[in-house]
């Protein structure tokens, strides 16, 4: 089976989202890429996380060539595969309706730093892109004109796209950023939210590259960790 590990990973990766919340029913998918075949393995459309095995899950080519798999990709597909297209570092790739993220795609409004962890996207900020209808390729077109430096982004109306080095971060980010737009919900619900600076921004993105447990030997070190 090719890419077992993935696979086995992104099945593991489904259940871990669906039990954190961050996904309703079917909703959501997981891929990781590989740059070394060009393959990614990505979740299958409309399969339970709970019911899917890892012969479930799609092994395709970029380009939406099928290579191995029964069953048909996420309808998401090409969303993932913009990311990798324009993200070299981008291996994993987290895609979820989570509620208070979906909240802000709903208002098309971007998640301020009215929390730190906010830096883990790499920037201070995470842009909607503007509204096109799932699974198109100019939903995928929106994403990549939008997400400039940022390793997420929201999709109005939508949901959240969040990418990493690997699925661990991928996800991590993903789970962060909830955590940052319920905040900014509920702060927004008593008063109006402090958003910390460009400058303390900075300063927190200095900290995460050195945060931390030290890097393993064949471990790059890329301070998301906190
Ligand atoms: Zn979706």
């Amino acid at each position: 089976m090719l890419m077992e590990k993935e696979r086995i990973e992104i099945v593991e990766y489904g259940k871990k989202m669906s039990s954190a919340g961050l996904c309703k029913g079917t909703s959501g998918n997981i891929s990781i890429y590989d740059p070394e075949t060009g393959y990614m393995a990505i979740s299958p459309s409309g399969i339970g996380y709970f019911e899917t095995e890892p012969e479930d899950v799609v092994v395709m080519k970029l380009d939406g060539t099928i290579v191995e798999g029964n069953r048909a990709p996420s309808s998401e597909h090409g969303l993932h595969s913009v990311i990798y297209l324009n993200k070299p570092e981008a291996r994993a790739v987290v895609h979820t309706h989570s509620i208070y993220c979906t909240t802000f795609a709903a208002l098309n409004q971007p998640l301020k730093a009215v929390h730190y962890v906010i830096g883990g996207a790499g920037v201070s900020e995470i842009p909607c892109a503007p509204y096109c209808t799932f699974g198109t390729p100019e939903l995928a077109e929106s994403v990549k004109n939008t997400i400039g430096d940022s390793k997420a982004v929201l999709l109005q109306n939508h949901g959240l796209v969040a990418s990493g080095p690997k699925l661990a971060k991928a996800f991590s980010l993903a789970v962060n950023l909830e955590f940052v737009a319920e905040i900014q919900y509920r702060a927004l619900c008593i008063g109006q939210p402090c958003v910390l600076s460009d400058e303390q921004m900075a300063e927190v993105m200095v900290r995460f590259k050195s945060y931390g447990q030290p890097a393993k030997n064949n471990e790059k070190k890329d301070g998301m960790g906190y």
